[in-house]
């Protein structure tokens, strides 16, 4: 089945992000008290943030963890907008929080990763929200699946949401990896050239999930010409009741964003950006990382087979299934633009590296590669 056209309101039309690029969405992971709120949203508006977001509902791994402060919060999101005249946004997870935040005046939901997992409560809350003028974005899935991600597109476009767009905050994963969630490059690139026009957000705090990485992951989203940024900014981290080690203070934002990342010129309603050549040699970045990890892990099962073959007291090369290897891999290449000279160098060179890596097993020389 083809995806749904999507029928959206482009971001300069949703009466809350102006320009200059990054449009952002700052403000703590969760609201914890009247006074955390109040002070972070302070500093956040002295450095000219326009749109505040704290957690009200805190979707929580264990039970037991602060688990959010609920709808008592929303009456400090009020004060948040009645004070400062900043826009405020919260996380949904089900009918009952849209109806409180349409109650409450939440000029902007979002649904949470967990969440979009689950067809049931994205309906759920795309139908509670039918009728309604309030902008949404979708966090992708926890699991890397784009399809599941379009689909909660889907049905909240066919509740008649025009003010829609994502937030790309990574996916799970079980093995340690250097951030908290896989950024899966690709799959956020997959969904922006099938939906150009979708406002396109990545949250460094979660993706990343430690200050250190806030930096370059919010440089490599603005090289690839995504336009947005939601950021977890909290007045003070270290006693924060989530999510501490992501936090940014209003202050370390203030100098991320203006010393820190730089904004290339880019023109996102229109293709133009896909020629600009910062955001196609991020790109290739991107799959050039991809490339040396499939490589790597290539080379770990050669390592395998290896120790296999010496147990086993086999030799390493066996000719004729490296020639059906070639012959599958030059026919499936071709279908992919590439030519039999081009796929037979490159696996012939993964091959050489194969054969010594098993060389060393059987010798019984360790091997670097
Ligand atoms: C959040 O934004 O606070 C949150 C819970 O994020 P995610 O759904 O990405 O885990
Ligand atoms: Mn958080």
């Amino acid at each position: 089945m083809g995806n749904k056209k999507l029928d959206i309101a482009p971001l300069n039309e949703w009466g809350m992000f102006t320009d200059p690029r990054p449009s952002v969405l700052a403000g703590p992971c969760s609201a914890e008290s009247e006074e955390q709120v109040m002070e972070t949203a302070k500093g956040l508006k002295e450095l000219g943030i326009n749109v505040f977001r704290a957690g009200i509902w805190k979707p929580r791994t264990h039970p037991g963890c602060f688990e959010g402060i609920g709808v008592e919060g929303l009456g400090w999101l009020r004060k948040v907008k009645n004070e400062y005249g900043l826009k405020v946004a919260t996380e949904v997870a089900s009918e009952k929080h849209v109806y409180e935040c349409l109650k409450h005046g939440v000029d902007l939901v979002w649904i949470g990763a967990r969440t979009t997992a689950n067809p049931f409560l994205v309906q759920e809350i795309a139908d509670a929200l039918r009728g309604s003028d309030i902008p949404v974005l979708v966090k992708n899935p926890v699991n890397p699946d784009l399809e599941l991600w379009i689909g909660a597109l889907e049905r909240l476009s066919g509740a008649g949401i025009r003010k829609l767009g994502v937030i790309h905050r990574g996916f799970s994963t079980f093995d340690k990896i250097r951030y908290r969630n896989d950024p899966h490059w690709d799959i956020a690139i997959e969904l922006r050239s099938r939906y150009p026009e979708l406002p396109f957000f990545v949250d460094p705090s979660h993706m990343g999930g430690s200050t250190e990485y806030i930096q370059e992951i919010s440089q490599r989203s603005l090289d690839l010409g995504f336009e947005g940024l939601m950021i977890e900014s909290h007045c003070n981290p270290e006693i924060a009741l989530s999510d501490s080690k992501q936090q940014l203070t209003p202050d370390q934002l203030k100098d991320l964003l203006h010393n820190k990342i730089n904004v290339r010129e880019s023109d996102s309603d229109s293709r133009e950006w896909k020629e600009n050549i910062d955001q196609l040699r991020a790109k290739i970045d991107v799959i050039d990382e991809s490339i040396l990890y499939a490589l790597g892990s290539r080379l770990k099962i050669s390592r395998q087979i290896g120790e296999y073959k010496k147990n086993n007291n086999v030799a390493i090369v066996q000719a004729s299934r490296w020639d059906s290897l070639l012959a599958k891999v030059v026919e499936r290449g071709r279908e992919n633009g590439l030519s039999q000279k081009f796929l037979t160098d490159v696996f012939n060179a993964i091959h050489e590296a194969s054969v010594e890596v098993q060389n060393d097993i059987i010798s019984g020389k360790s091997s670097e590669l």
